[in-house]
């Protein structure tokens, strides 16, 4: 595999490949576009990055001519989107540097390889066991003999293939409702608030950390993500280590996103943070990073997978990002009229109920 990790960086004007055409890509190419470096957007269907990027190619991720095509016409690949298949990943990275690394693809795509990889390196999660039957599932429940979640292992974003499960519940029926997928069942944890960790690492190694938001959940999907957080400095440092170690163990480049579990000022300090998922890209909790620091987690990650210099992550204001679901874009108008208030749509066409249609970013000097 090539490594490019001693080699300069990649000059203005260099060709940066990304894979997906989400709002994350499209927000990573006009990232890219500020530093005078051109994206190119690799994906099976159009979505909103092709609208901003300099070349797109619409292919499939197992189109060998096509994938060779656009590994000649770009310097380095990216992805924005964790489900990119393995073999897809590794082709590319045959041919040319691609970061993060398909490790981190490989851990992030399944959920019991995820929990075993970061339980190993002496990182809390919630207490889970596999489940690939109903057997399984049953006698698994009966171990925790607490509220449980069934996750299937693999495509499950967004609360999407998971069951919430009492311990006197029917096994057969939970199994039925994640469709007899492979899944893990992990013990419901009781947290205070959910808080994530957007960590940047270098080609050279180095390591960077936003301020940690504090995170909303409505119906399994990112609501809202607020800064500061409020948490106490040493849980702040805790959960960078935390975060840290997952980074460097996976030999990363760029941004990561860490989910944690926050469990009260109550529990012990050193049990108090527990990772539920990450993800190997930048993420909807650091949309806020674009206002409210001089350096976004969008042109960080560019920054890294290009090998430049890291930029600075300090905050300079307070801020809250709010997501725009469904029919909640219909409001643009309005929200583009409040001050204070930066609207970012997506220019998706169809706001389908759980779509992810835009954010607004709420600044407050500090
Ligand atoms: P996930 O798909 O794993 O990101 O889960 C989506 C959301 O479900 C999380 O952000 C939490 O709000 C909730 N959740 C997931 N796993 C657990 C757990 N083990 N205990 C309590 N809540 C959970």
């Amino acid at each position: 595999m090539p490594d490019a990790a001693g080699s300069p960086p990649l000059p203005p004007g260099s060709t940066i490949g990304i894979l997906g055409s989400g709002q994350l890509g499209r927000m990573l190419a006009m990232a890219a576009a500020r530093l005078g470096l051109r994206t190119h957007i690799y994906c099976e269907d159009r979505g909103p990055a092709f609208d901003v990027a300099a070349a797109t190619t619409e292919a499939g991720f197992d189109d060998k001519a096509a994938l060779t095509a656009f590994a000649r016409a770009v310097d380095v690949v990216t992805y924005e989107f964790e489900n990119v298949p393995i073999v897809t990943a590794q082709r590319l990275a045959g041919l040319l540097p691609l970061y993060p690394p398909p490790k981190a693809l490989e851990v992030a795509q399944d959920r019991l390889a995820e929990k075993t990889f970061i339980s190993s390196l002496g990182v809390p999660v919630a207490p889970f066991a596999a489940v690939s039957g109903e057997q399984d599932l049953r006698a698994a429940l009966a171990h925790f003999n607490a509220p449980a979640i069934l996750k299937t292992r693999r495509l499950g974003y967004d609360g999407k293939g998971q069951a919430s499960l009492q311990p006197e519940d029917d096994a057969a029926a939970a199994w039925r409702d994640v469709g007899g997928a492979p899944c893990v069942l992990e013990k419901r944890v009781a947290f205070a608030c959910e808080l994530s960790v957007l960590v940047v690492r270098g080609r050279d190694g180095a390591l960077a950390f936003y301020d940690s938001p504090v995170n909303t959940h409505e119906g399994g999907i990112l609501r809202r993500s607020v800064v500061p957080s409020g948490f106490p400095g040493d849980d702040i440092a805790r959960a960078r280590d935390l975060a840290g170690r997952i980074a460097v163990a996976l030999d990363y480049v760029g941004v990561l996103a860490v989910e944690m579990f926050h469990l009260g000022p109550a529990v012990p300090a050193s049990e108090r943070l527990m990772v539920n998922e990450i993800a190997p890209r930048v993420h909807n909790s650091g949309h806020w990073t674009i206002e409210a620091c001089a350096i976004s987690q969008f042109e960080n990650h560019i920054r890294a997978v290009a090998g430049w210099p890291l930029g600075s992550t300090a905050r300079h204001s307070d801020a809250e990002m709010v997501n725009l679901i469904g029919k909640d874009a219909l409001a643009w108008e309005h929200l583009a009229a409040e001050p204070g208030t930066a609207l970012h749509l997506y220019g998706k066409r169809e706001a389908r109920d759980g779509r992810k249609m835009g954010h607004v970013t709420r600044l407050r000097r500090l």
